[in-house]
């Protein structure tokens, strides 16, 4: 244990007391970043941290993110700093402004410590797909498990102890599955919430900026900081921002949450299911109120095909702009679109190019009722049954993360089984419906991390914190990393 894997408050009474320097602090995160071997980094920026840590000898109380330092997701662009989206098509690409969150935490002093490897342009789940190969779970010390994605290299890296934070995206779950397989807090507020400028599109309609951090705490603290409207990103909310801490203490007396019926019937983990039945037993003896409620369960088989037509589309849309003139190599051709051709045909992997034609295919005129217009339909119906069930006075509703833990490479999945469609793809629900969605960590089996998920209507970030932080309480599992392991409650 060091300073680094304490709360963020914490470090920050120990800088206050000088009993820590944002030096020493970046040393330590550093060190643990050369020494990991799982695959986490498009690059350490030693050199650059370094000098800002030096240059932080001045913190005022009440400056929390004041030298914290923090792994950052490579589709966040970084003035000066190569930013690939651990895609070839983007390799060399240096942006010329920071996005909206950079410069928000470039504001508050954080110190960024590395750019984290991902599924290639956040297209994925499995950790497997971008550039640099694959990303291990820290969990699994002989790289056996997946850690998941997209925001793969964020999620191992916070999880074996580099830094105190890192920034992820999630259109589908690329936060909240990867923070639950990684045995983390992976947060994604309400859409729009959080400002997108410079955030590379992978289908602007489910992309939301999300993070993770190893205490709930942590998690309201940092959207403190990264709320609130900008006028560089006009889908951000004019919504004024809450204090998301004040109210983190107040437990879940008098609070109605529901489970949902076939999501945990998909499931075959039995020690998954005991453990969110102890969970709720001991929310209800706290006083809240614990149903479990009926969703059919052929919109839940939909989820997936829905999310594949629809972001598949908005990504062919919103990519074309990666042609290889504006960004990345330029190949030498006789014409623009010879020279567009070779570009996308070796900068995009295979998995990317099967997207762009699943999406250029349910985009042509012929198909567009029957795949997008309709995907379109099928969302919005999800959309309504939820909030139907949220208009009967419910806070929040809490669901399995992921349908076990981090799976191993190669275990072959039943892509049509209800454990795979249902139990594996339901979190982009949220995406849907734009409701803020949080993970953490619920269990240990056989030392491996098992993860919960509870989400609130939009803009009830407050309650969703109050309500983590009573399962954190309850599960015992704040801070937990393979630097600082525990057994839990549950
Ligand atoms: N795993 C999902 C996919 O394959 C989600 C990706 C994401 O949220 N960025 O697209």
């Amino acid at each position: 244990m060091s300073y680094i894997d304490l709360s963020i408050r914490e470090i920050h009474k120990a800088l206050l007391d000088k009993k820590v320097t944002p030096l020493e602090l970046t040393k330590e995160a550093l060190a643990r970043a050369k020494g990991n071997d799982d695959n986490c980094f498009e690059s350490i920026l030693e050199e650059e941290a370094l000098r800002q840590a030096e240059s932080l000898t001045d913190i005022k109380e009440g400056d929390l993110l004041y030298g914290i330092p923090f792994l950052n997701k490579d589709n966040f662009s970084t003035k000066g700093i190569e930013t690939t989206a651990s895609s070839n098509i983007l390799n060399g690409y240096k942006p010329l402004f920071d996005s909206e969150v950079n410069r928000r935490l470039k504001e508050a002093n954080a110190v960024m410590i590395a750019k984290t490897t991902l599924d290639e342009l956040a297209m994925g789940g499995s950790g497997t797909t971008g550039h640099k190969g694959i990303t291990y779970n820290p969990y699994s010390k002989d790289h056996s498990r997946m850690v998941g994605g997209s925001s793969s290299g964020s999620a191992a890296g916070l999880a074996a102890g580099i830094g105190v934070f890192a920034t992820g995206s999630d259109t589908g779950d690329s936060v909240r599955r990867p923070a639950s397989l990684a045995g983390l807090v992976g947060v994604k507020p309400t859409w729009g919430r959080i400002s997108r400028f410079g955030l590379f599109p992978f289908a602007p309609s489910l992309d939301h900026v999300g993070y993770f951090t190893r205490y709930v705490d942590d998690a309201a603290l940092l959207l403190n900081y990264l709320a609130g409207h900008d006028e560089k990103d006009f889908t951000s909310s004019y919504k004024p921002v809450d204090d998301y801490l004040a109210r983190i203490d107040e437990g879940v007396k008098g609070k109605r949450l529901f489970r949902i019926k076939e999501i945990e019937d998909s499931l075959s983990d039995r020690r998954l299911l005991k453990a969110i039945d102890k969970l709720s037993e001991t929310l209800i003896k706290q006083g809240a109120e614990v149903d479990i409620v009926s969703f059919p369960k052929d919109l839940l088989e939909s989820l997936y095909a829905t999310y594949i037509v629809i972001s598949c589309a908005e990504a062919t849309s919103n990519d074309a702009n990666l042609d290889g003139i504006k960004f990345g190599p330029y190949y030498q051709g006789k014409t623009y679109q010879e020279s567009m051709k070779e570009a996308r045909t070796k900068g995009f992997s295979e998995l990317i190019r099967r997207r762009f034609v699943i999406g250029s295919f349910a985009l042509m005129k012929e198909n567009q009722d029957v795949l997008f217009l309709r995907a379109q339909k099928n969302r919005a119906k999800v959309v309504d049954y939820i909030n139907k069930i949220f208009l009967k006075g419910y806070d929040a509703y809490i669901v399995p993360a992921a349908s076990s833990v981090a799976p191993l490479f190669g275990q072959a999945s039943d892509k049509l089984s209800d454990e795979y469609l249902i139990a594996d793809n339901h979190l982009c629900l949220a995406n849907f419906s734009g409701m803020p969605s949080l993970s953490l960590p619920l269990a240990l089996e056989d030392g491996l991390p098992l993860g919960v998920n509870i989400t609130a209507m939009p803009f009830e970030e407050a309650k969703l914190f109050s309500i983590a932080k009573t399962i954190e309480n309850i599960t015992g599992l704040g801070g937990l990393s393979t630097v600082n392991p525990r057994k839990g409650n549950l």
